[in-house]
């Protein structure tokens, strides 16, 4: 029997259900005949991808999966969160619903453990697509076990219970993603927390709930848990929400957690955890100079993800690698030309999209290249990314201090929902559109939209950025009314109205005489 290290809880008909298909508790693991042409260490989104496209176009290919196939994103990460947040959305909805006329009888409340149990069922509705069982038809010898590197044409796997098997393999790729790291907080061992891993195992809504971090995770699951009911302070180090976001963009969404009752606790220094009475938590803190402490029920730590790079046994192959993971090449080739790897474990970009995308580049570049013919570069891939806060953060390119950075003048456009229809008739009006070009030109290199579909919005721009599209062509493509994406349509007028020069003017002016007269 195999155990996953990953527990998912509880053990319900929902959980036995995504068990059985991403970690089957009789699964016979196959007897490897002859050298694989791909082995793919870890099932994610990275290894699935670059296991799914290499046995399509042919190759005879082994996957190797130590816990949960489908990795952090079907299972701890993007599938139960937006499972989550969606119940979260429909909370918020029925407390902002007066203004729209429609009355909610006094005493409606979020049933958490309800709330929990569909995360679950869709989870597990979602989980055949990831499943041993579905891989295997495609061809792919699906194994559970711990890979590590034995030489450089062999891969060791060992499953739970201790026996090896060896894989020899032509190319080799990495894929075994990241995971939840302990920040060196002190006391953080002394108290039993929460992280990725576990919190979507949790049964019951705790009354007070701490996050550490203010970045996409924690403040998704802030905001998330606060409208479910519960009390959130949120621990920031930084003087901002989403430190890493355009500012503008962050101001915008922390007026959105003020009205959620969040408690944005910024400048938090020093921190250090203790156990409280009754099994809650002590989180201590320096703001401003001055101690202070904040008792928690539950604790989310949502800062650090370490590269799964421990027990890879990369010494034996010579693959190079740090403490944010392993080092490749533009050709995600690592420093051992035989072995390449994708995602998380290599990649700056931790997304699952990005995963994805960077798969599709290795098996190219590991099966279909000769030489330096055919070979496909990481940084060639246009990435956009999203937090689901509501509003939704979404970003494409370059923000306007890496464009400073790199000395690219820029021209920035900005278009404000309370100036769109639709987005008005929604109570929507927080929130924008704000697109960098290249100074005194259209051409697009960055943009960010705040909006509550901002995630879905992003990708006209993607699109525009990846088809060499500038900000006038999407001026002259007519959106539909009333529809938020006019608001990306209304910044290809502002730039149109930027190139009416004096002398266009002028023009414009004759011709109208020349038809209609003075
Ligand atoms: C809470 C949360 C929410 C997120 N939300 C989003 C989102 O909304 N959108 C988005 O794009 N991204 C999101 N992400 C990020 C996304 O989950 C990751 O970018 C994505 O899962 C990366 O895929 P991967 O294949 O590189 O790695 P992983 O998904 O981590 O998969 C790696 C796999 O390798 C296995 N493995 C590791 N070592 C070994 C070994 N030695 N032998 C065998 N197997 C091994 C692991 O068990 C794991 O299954 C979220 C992440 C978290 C934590």
């Amino acid at each position: 029997m195999n155990t996953p290290l990953i527990q998912l809880q509880p053990s319900d008909q929902y959980n036995q259900d995504l068990e059985s298909n991403v970690h089957p508790q009789h699964w016979t693991n196959p007897t490897p005949t002859k050298p694989y042409q791909l082995v793919v260490i870890g099932a994610g989104t990275a290894g699935l991808v670059t296991a799914a496209g290499a046995a399509g176009l042919g190759a005879r290919v082994a996957l190797v999966e130590r816990e949960l196939m489908g990795g952090d994103c079907l299972n701890v990460g993007c599938v139960p969160s937006k499972g989550v947040i969606r119940a979260a959305r429909v909370a918020a909805a029925v407390r902002d619903a007066e203004p729209f006329g429609v009355n909610v009888p006094e005493g409606s409340a979020v049933d958490f453990g309800k709330a929990m149990q569909r995360m679950r069922r869709l989870r597990a509705e979602i989980s055949p697509n990831d499943s041993a069982q579905r891989f295997s038809e495609m061809g792919i010898d699906v194994y559970f076990g711990k890979g590590a590197f034995i030489d450089d044409s062999t891969l060791g796997v060992t499953a739970s219970d201790g026996s090896v098997v060896e894989l020899k393999y032509k190319k080799a790729v990495i894929a075994s993603g990241a995971r939840a790291a302990a920040p060196p907080i002190p006391g953080l061992d002394s108290v039993s927390y929460l992280t990725n891993e576990n919190l979507f195992s949790s049964t019951e809504l705790p009354k007070r709930f701490g996050v550490i971090g203010s970045g996409p995770i924690g403040s998704e699951m802030a905001q998330t848990f606060a409208r479910f009911g519960s009390e959130v302070f949120l621990f920031e180090r930084s003087e901002k929400l989403l430190p890493r976001e355009d500012p503008d963009a962050a101001k915008v969404v922390q007026k959105h957690f003020e009205k959620d009752g969040i408690q944005m606790l910024f400048g938090a220094k020093d921190l250090k955890v203790s156990p409280a009475e009754g099994g809650a938590i002590c989180v201590q803190m320096v703001q401003e100079g001055t101690p202070r402490e904040v008792v928690v029920d539950q604790l989310l730590v949502a800062v650090g993800r370490a590269p799964n790079t421990d027990s890879l046994n990369l010494e034996a192959v010579d693959v190079k690698y740090d403490r944010s993971g392993v080092d490749v090449d533009d050709f995600l080739q690592t420093s051992n030309p035989r072995i390449f790897a994708a995602g998380d474990i290599c990649s700056q970009y931790k997304f699952t999209h990005a995963a994805d995308f960077q798969a599709r580049i290795v098996i190219q570049n590991a099966l279909f290249a000769v030489g330096p013919f055919g070979k496909k570069r990481a940084s060639g891939l246009t990435i956009p990314w999203a937090t689901y806060t509501s509003p939704e953060v979404a970003h494409v390119g370059l923000y306007e201090h890496d464009a400073k950075n790199e000395g690219i003048e820029i021209d920035t456009y900005t278009q404000h929902f309370s100036d769109v229809d639709r987005a008005i008739l929604e109570g929507q009006q927080d929130g924008f559109v704000k697109v960098h070009t290249r100074r005194g030109t259209d051409k697009i290199i960055g943009a960010t939209i705040v909006a509550e579909n901002a995630g879905d919005m992003i990708s006209e721009i993607t699109l525009a950025m990846t088809a060499g599209l500038g900000l006038s062509k999407i001026g002259s493509t007519i959106h539909p009314y009333p529809t938020q994406a006019e608001a990306i349509r209304k910044l290809g007028d502002q730039y149109s109205r930027t190139r009416l020069t004096a002398f266009s003017k002028k023009i414009l002016d004759l011709l109208r005489r020349m038809n209609v007269g003075n």
